[in-house]
């Protein structure tokens, strides 16, 4: 379906996007996760045809978009701030974009007939029906609530049967339990009418409840694309497993075949890359589930020294240091560990960690 390929974009002489290639297969959920700044709108206003890329080609169905103007692309979007047209009741807004692809295909100057006019009436009524708001018709968008509006957002880009439905950061100006409603939402409808989707967001709780396949940007660059299973156990990178808050990511030096000095002792390796002696590898550490349970294969025990104790609700989450090495080879932010009793600062503990080599 969509193919987006080594897409660069440059703004002020700073380069935003570098490179970028992926694809959306139909019916499939595109999660594209970014910190904030990080190009994703800009990247969904080029697919749109909004604004130019510096090189780089969008194709959709193998058809190259440089010549198609936006309101021929059949793309919808869907923004955090809705769009919403307040002068108009909420029929006249889900009926809008269609209404368009109705006149523009009948190049007459009578408007509908009777019978598209009936189709449009219908078409609206569904879409309501789809998100929710059956009975809306007449209300106007002022008296609705932000989820409310979010939903006629939504129907209004439905409506005129998009090939591809793009989403940025949708649910950012909602609250909590709204944003956990709205996101099963519109997760389902994707999966009822299979309508390939971009779906941007800084939020990776969303991120991960909505998508069949995650890219992370980061630095203008896709540095990991999977299914959500797949990058949350193979990160593959120091900077994906940084950005996913995944653990505890450091640095070491090999030292033999399958040994690496680190600032927290020095860990056996189990990677399936070799490594050379004086190379420099990321380490992922994760903290068992069980400290006190039985052994996880490959777990191993490492002491650190207590820097802070903050509380967390059920636990406490401690910052700490390693004490094997000194200067420069020390993690710059120290590690963050989670314990149900808080230790004192400057204690050495003891903790079992699951150790990944990302290199
Ligand atoms: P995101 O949606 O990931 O938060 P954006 O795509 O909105 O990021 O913006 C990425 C960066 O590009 C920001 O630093 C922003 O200031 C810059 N930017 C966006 N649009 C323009 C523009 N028209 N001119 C100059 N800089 C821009
Ligand atoms: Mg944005």
């Amino acid at each position: 379906m969509l193919e987006v390929r080594d897409l660069f974009k440059t703004y002020e002489n700073k380069p935003l996007l570098r490179g970028i290639s992926f694809s959306v297969s139909k019916g499939e959920t595109v999660c594209l996760l970014g910190a904030s700044g990080s190009g994703k709108s800009t990247l969904l206003r080029m697919i749109a045809g909004l604004e130019f890329p510096e090189s780089g080609q969008f194709l959709f169905n193998k058809i190259d978009l440089a010549q198609t103007p936006p309101h021929i692309r059949d793309f919808g979007l869907v923004f955090q701030d809705y769009g919403l047209f307040p002068h108009l009741d909420i029929f006249n807004n889900v009926a809008f974009g269609l209404k368009m692809k109705i006149l523009e295909s009948n190049s007459s100057l009578f408007g509908m007939s009777r019978q598209q006019a009936v189709g449009l009436q219908s078409r609206v009524t569904e879409m309501l029906e789809l998100v929710n708001l059956q009975g809306f018709e007449k209300r106007k968008v002022t008296d609705l609530s932000g989820g409310e509006q979010q939903r006629v957002a939504l129907a209004r880009a439905l409506a005129p049967q998009p090939r591809l439905l793009m989403f940025d950061e949708p649910l950012g100006a909602l609250d909590k339990s709204l944003k956990d409603d709205l996101l099963n939402q519109i997760r389902t409808i994707l999966h009822k009418t299979k309508i390939p989707a971009i779906y941007v967001t800084h939020d990776q709780d969303e991120a991960f409840t909505i998508a069949d396949r995650i890219l992370l940007l980061h630095d203008g660059e896709i540095i990991r694309d999977g299914t959500p299973d797949e990058v949350w156990t193979n990160p593959n990178s120091a900077s994906a497993a940084r950005m996913l808050g995944m653990g505890n990511v450091i640095e070491g030096m090999v030292i033999s075949a399958n040994k690496v000095k680190t600032e927290v002792g020095t860990l056996t390796l189990n990677c399936k890359h070799k490594h050379s002696k004086n190379e420099k590898v990321s380490l992922l550490l994760k903290q068992s589930p069980s400290p006190s349970g039985r052994g996880v294969r490959g777990e191993v025990e490492i002491k650190l020294k207590v820097e802070d104790v903050l509380f967390k609700q059920n636990q406490f989450e401690v910052k700490a240091r390693g004490a094997a090495l000194s200067g420069e080879a020390v993690s710059k932010g120290g590690l963050v560990i989670h314990l149900k009793d808080a230790p004192k600062i400057g204690q050495i503990i003891r903790v079992k960690v699951q150790v990944e080599c990302l290199a």
